[in-house]
C-alpha cells in the first residue's frame, strides 16, 4: 500500500464519518461536513519532510554522499514518533507513507505519540561497521534539532538495530551536552537504559495478533449467533474451518515471510505454542524459502541466522545444524498452501498482480503495507481475514512508549512487566477492532483501523481548536 493509497484510504473514512451522525454531533450539518474535511485536509498532508545528505569516508578510499530523510507527519495526540530504516529502497515518498501510518497506529492503539519516520538510502549489508556508525552519527547531526525526547523520539526499523540505536544515542548526548538523553531513542540496548523485551515485542505483538483472534476471541464469540453480521458471513466461515481444523488434532499451520527482528519472533512464538496447535511450515528471507511441512525447528533456524545473519540455503548448511527443510526460492512462500501467512520482510508483496495466488485464509501484516488496497478487497471477498499493519505490529511501540515513560519516571521495568503491559494493551485494541469489524462492519478491516484512528484524530484536532 503506497502513499497514494493511504492518502484515499482517508478520504473515504472521512466520508464514511460524516454519515455517522453519532460521531461529532454538531447542530449544523454543513459545518459538520467542513470540520471533517478540514480534519481529512490536514491528515491527509505532512507536518514536515526534511532531506538531507550524509558523507560516509568509505573503507575503499572514496566519499559517498547518501540521501537521507525525516518525515514528521503529524504530532496532535502527541511528541512525533517512529523508526529508522537503511534500505537502497528509502525515498521520500515511501518515509511519507510510513510516518503517516505511525500516526495512524499510535492514534488507533491509543499510544500518547503522533507519527514520523526516517530513512537512509543504503543496503547495510554492502557497509562496514565503521562505515555504518559514521553515518548513524551522520544522521543524528544532520537531524539533530528536529529530534529529542519532547520532540521526535525514533527507533528502529528494518535494516537498523539496538546497535545503531546506540550510536546514534551516543551522537545525540555529544551534540546536546548536559541535556536529559536517554528518551530521545526507544530500542535502546537493555545495557543503554533500553526496555527488555523491546527486541521481541514487534514479533511478539504481530503472533498475538492473529493467536487471539483464532484462540481466544473467536472461541468465545462463536457461541452467540445473534451477533454475527451479514457482511462477515464468509470471514466467519473461515475462523470456523479453522477451528475445527485445530480442534481435530490438526494444527494451524503458519508461514513467515522475512526471518528478522519481526519475522524471527514471530515464528519463535508459533513454534513456542505447538501445545496449542501452532506449526510453523515455512520461513523466508530474501535469500530463500525454507518449508516443512512436518514443521520447522524454528531455534535451530534463528540459531543459525544469529551467526550468519541470513538463513541456511544449501543442503550442506541445513546438514551441519541438523535442519530438515526443503530449499525453495524466495518468492515461494508468498503463494504456499498455509491457514496463516504473515508478513514480516517488506511492501508491496500482494498486489493485484499476484493476489489471485494466495492460498493462505488469514494475512497477517507484521510489515507495514505488504498488502495493496486492491489486493486487501479482493481477499476480503474471498472470505479471507487480512489483519493490518497499523492492528498487527504496534507491540514495538507499545513497549517503545514504555521504554520512553522509563526515561522519565527514572524507574526500570522488569521484562514481565512490560510484556505483560504490551500484550494486554495490544488484546484491548485487537479486541476493539474485532468487534467492530466482525460484528457491524460492511468494510475491510484495515478501514475499521482508519476509522477507530481517524475519529480519534479528528476529535483531537477538533479540541485544540485546529478545526474550524
Ligand atoms: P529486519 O531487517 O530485522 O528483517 C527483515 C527480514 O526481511 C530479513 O530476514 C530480510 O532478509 C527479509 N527481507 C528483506 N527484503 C526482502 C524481500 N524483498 N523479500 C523477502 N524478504 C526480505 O527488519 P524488521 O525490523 O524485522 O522489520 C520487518 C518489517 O516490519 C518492516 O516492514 C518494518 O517496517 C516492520 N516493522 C518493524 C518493527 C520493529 O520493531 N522492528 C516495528 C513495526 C514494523
Amino acid at each position: 500500500m503506497d502513499r497514494s493509497q493511504t492518502k484515499v484510504l482517508i478520504e473515504e473514512v472521512i466520508k464514511d464519518l460524516k454519515q455517522n451522525n453519532e460521531f461529532l454531533e454538531m447542530d449544523n450539518l454543513e459545518e459538520r461536513n467542513k470540520t471533517l474535511e478540514s480534519a481529512g485536509e490536514i491528515l491527509k498532508t505532512t507536518d514536515k519532510i526534511i532531506k538531507s545528505y550524509v558523507r560516509v569516508s568509505r573503507d575503499v578510499g572514496n566519499i559517498e554522499r547518501i540521501p537521507a530523510y525525516r518525515v514528521q507527519h503529524n504530532n496532535i495526540s502527541g511528541f512525533y514518533k517512529g523508526g529508522i530504516r537503511f534500505s537502497e529502497d528509502v525515498d521520500e515518498s515511501e518515509v511519507e507513507n510510513l510516518a503517516i501510518l505511525m500516526t495512524l497506529k499510535n492514534a488507533l492503539h491509543g499510544l500518547p505519540f503522533g507519527g514520523a519516520k526516517g530513512g537512509v538510502e543504503i543496503n547495510p549489508r554492502d557497509y562496514t561497521d565503521r562505515e555504518l556508525n559514521l553515518i548513524s552519527k551522520k544522521y543524528v547531526q544532520r537531524f539533530a534539532l528536529n529530534l529529542g525526547p519532547t520532540q521526535d523520539i525514533p527507533a528502529p526499523d528494518l535494516g537498523t538495530n539496538e546497535r545503531i540505536i546506540d550510536w546514534m544515542v551516543g551522537e545525540y548526548k555529544t551534540i546536546h551536552p548536559g541535556q536529559a538523553y536517554s528518551g530521545s531513542f526507544t530500542g535502546k540496548s537493555v545495557e543503554n537504559n533500553g526496555a527488555k523485551g523491546r527486541r521481541e515485542a514487534t514479533g511478539i505483538g504481530t503472533f498475538l495478533s492473529y493467536f487471539y483472534l483464532l484462540n481466544e476471541w473467536f472461541p468465545e464469540k462463536r457461541k452467540d449467533s445473534e451477533i454475527r453480521n451479514e457482511a462477515r458471513s464468509s470471514q466467519w466461515e473461515t475462523l470456523e474451518k479453522l477451528h475445527t481444523k485445530f480442534n481435530e488434532a490438526d494444527p494451524v499451520d503458519v508461514a513467515v515471510q522475512g526471518f528478522g527482528n519481526v519475522g524471527g519472533v514471530a515464528a519463535l512464538e508459533a513454534y513456542n505454542n505447538a501445545a496449542a496447535k501452532h506449526r510453523v511450515a515455512a520461513v523466508s528471507d530474501q535469500f530463500v524459502t525454507l518449508m516443512n511441512p512436518e514443521g520447522l525447528n524454528v531455534e535451530k533456524l534463528l540459531y543459525y541466522t544469529r551467526k550468519h545473519n541470513r538463513l541456511p540455503d544449501t543442503r550442506e548448511q541445513l546438514r551441519e545444524y541438523k535442519i530438515e527443510a526443503e530449499v525453495k526460492d524466495p518468492k515461494d512462500i508468498i503463494s504456499m498452501d498455509v491457514d496463516v501467512m504473515v508478513f514480516a520482510a517488506v511492501e508491496d508483496q500482494v498486489t493485484k498482480e499476484n493476489m489471485k495466488d494466495i492460498q493462505a485464509d488469514v494475512l497477517v501484516e507484521g510489515a507495514n503495507a505488504p498488502v495493496s488496497v486492491e489486493a486487501d478487497l479482493y481477499l476480503q471477498e474471498q472470505g479471507k481475514i487480512i489483519i493490518p499493519d497499523i492492528l498487527a505490529n504496534a507491540g514495538g511501540v507499545h513497549v517503545s512508549y514504555l521504554e520512553w515513560k522509563q526515561s522519565r519516571v527514572t524507574e526500570m521495568y522488569s521484562k514481565e512487566e512490560i510484556l505483560e503491559e504490551m500484550g494486554s494493551q495490544m488484546r484491548s485494541t485487537l479486541k476493539q477492532v474485532f468487534g467492530e469489524y466482525f460484528l457491524s462492519s460492511e468494510h475491510t478491516m484495515r478501514f475499521t483501523c482508519y476509522s477507530i484512528a481517524l475519529r480519534r484524530l479528528t476529535s483531537l484536532l477538533y479540541k485544540h481548536g485546529k478545526l474550524f
